[in-house]
């Protein structure tokens, strides 16, 4: 068909399945096992369905000055959109236009290499080392653009700021983008090397330690400057991307740091609990500081393992790709789910040997 020669051609992402059985352990998508934050259903009960009448505010101001105070940085240093997703494809359409390829990780979210191929950017993947490192010096070659997340996914690898800023340092003419969707973890935001870097934008989410992934709602930080360019290309495809209720919602999540404190808290001792554990049952993983550990039995294929699992009505997450089909990608959940998932293992394991 003639119309055909017109159309743009995508390979898509696949997400993480969704499925809705009952009693499953849903451990596929790296989403919160806890509730939002309490104050975050009070005023979803209160919410003025009249004011849905109106479009919502298009610069999400509210939202953005409480991420500000929260952050320490101004407003204008801070854009949001509907997931991080739409923070990182639109910053890839803004930052990225260049001619030389953009760099990032050969392991990595398989979203990038998704963006690249959608907005026609030329890009090329960098070896992370035998231990799932970064090696920084693979990015001193002339590119047009960087990206990586800290921590990785899916090996769950948190990098030293000192190799972030060894990147950063290299690759003063592109914009170098770190996407945190994890760092509440473990790890430590790079957005204090914002004073240092007008190039630098980072990239966090309320999908995964805020506990609102069915909300939407990613937002990154940058120079003034970025956040403006990416105020234009935003303005001139979607003005009202963040719905009323997730402005709303989300400042609230953002205004109860004790439980996020709580929430992140628990994920992480679960996590390490969880470790050890797998290390007595054959396992091995590189050190997550995610809420996801990316684990590789030493005789059980991942994928037979993926498929009992999943009869199990446990779900994890499993690629049939090169360099990452010997691991499972399993979400910390709360102590219940992981004592159920273990206890399964164990099982499994014992009678597979
Ligand atoms: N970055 C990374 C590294 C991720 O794993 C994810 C989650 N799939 C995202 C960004 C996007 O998350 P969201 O759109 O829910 O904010």
């Amino acid at each position: 068909m003639k119309w055909e020669d017109n159309v743009r051609r995508v390979v898509p992402y696949v997400a993480g399945e969704q499925p809705n059985k009952p009693g499953m352990i849903k451990l596929n998508t790296n989403e919160c096992p806890y509730p939002p934050a309490p104050g975050v259903a009070k005023l979803a009960a209160e919410l003025d369905c009249d004011a849905l009448r109106l479009y919502p505010d298009p610069d999400a101001g509210s939202l953005v000055n409480v991420l500000a105070e929260y952050y320490h940085v101004r407003p204008k240093q801070i854009f949001t959109g509907v997931g991080s997703d739409d923070v990182l494809s639109l910053a890839f359409m803004t930052f990225f236009n260049g001619d030389l390829p953009i760099l990032f990780p050969d392991v990595t979210y398989s979203f990038y290499d998704v963006w690249a191929q959608l907005h026609r950017i030329p890009f090329q993947t960098c070896p992370l080392d035998d231990n799932w490192h970064i090696c920084p010096d693979d990015y001193r070659q002339p590119n047009g653009g960087v990206i990586f997340p800290n921590p990785n996914a899916p090996t769950g690898i948190l990098e030293s700021l000192e190799t972030v800023e060894e990147i950063l340092s290299a690759n003063r003419d592109v914009v170098v983008i770190v996407d945190e969707a994890y760092i509440d973890f473990g790890g430590r935001s790079a957005l204090y090397l914002l004073e240092k870097y007008d190039n630098l934008l980072v990239v966090q989410t309320f999908s995964k330690s805020r506990a609102m992934a069915g909300m939407r709602i990613g937002f990154c930080i940058g120079s003034e400057k970025l956040i403006g360019y990416l105020n234009d290309v935003k303005f001139s495809f979607n003005s009202y991307t963040l719905n009323l209720p997730a402005q709303q919602l989300g400042a609230e999540a953002v205004r109860d740091d004790a439980y996020f404190h709580s929430v992140t808290g628990r994920i992480v001792s679960t996590r390490e609990r969880v470790k050890k554990e797998l290390r007595v049952l054959g396992f091995s993983f590189p050190d997550s500081m995610a809420n996801f550990i990316f684990a590789s039995h030493e005789k059980i294929p991942a994928q037979q393992l993926f498929a009992a699992l999943r009869d199990a009505n446990i779900y994890v997450r499993y690629w049939n790709r090169p360099r990452i089909s010997e691991s499972l990608r399993i979400t910390v959940g709360t102590d219940e789910q992981m004592d159920t998932l273990l206890t399964f293992l164990r099982d499994y394991v014992s009678k597979a040997l």
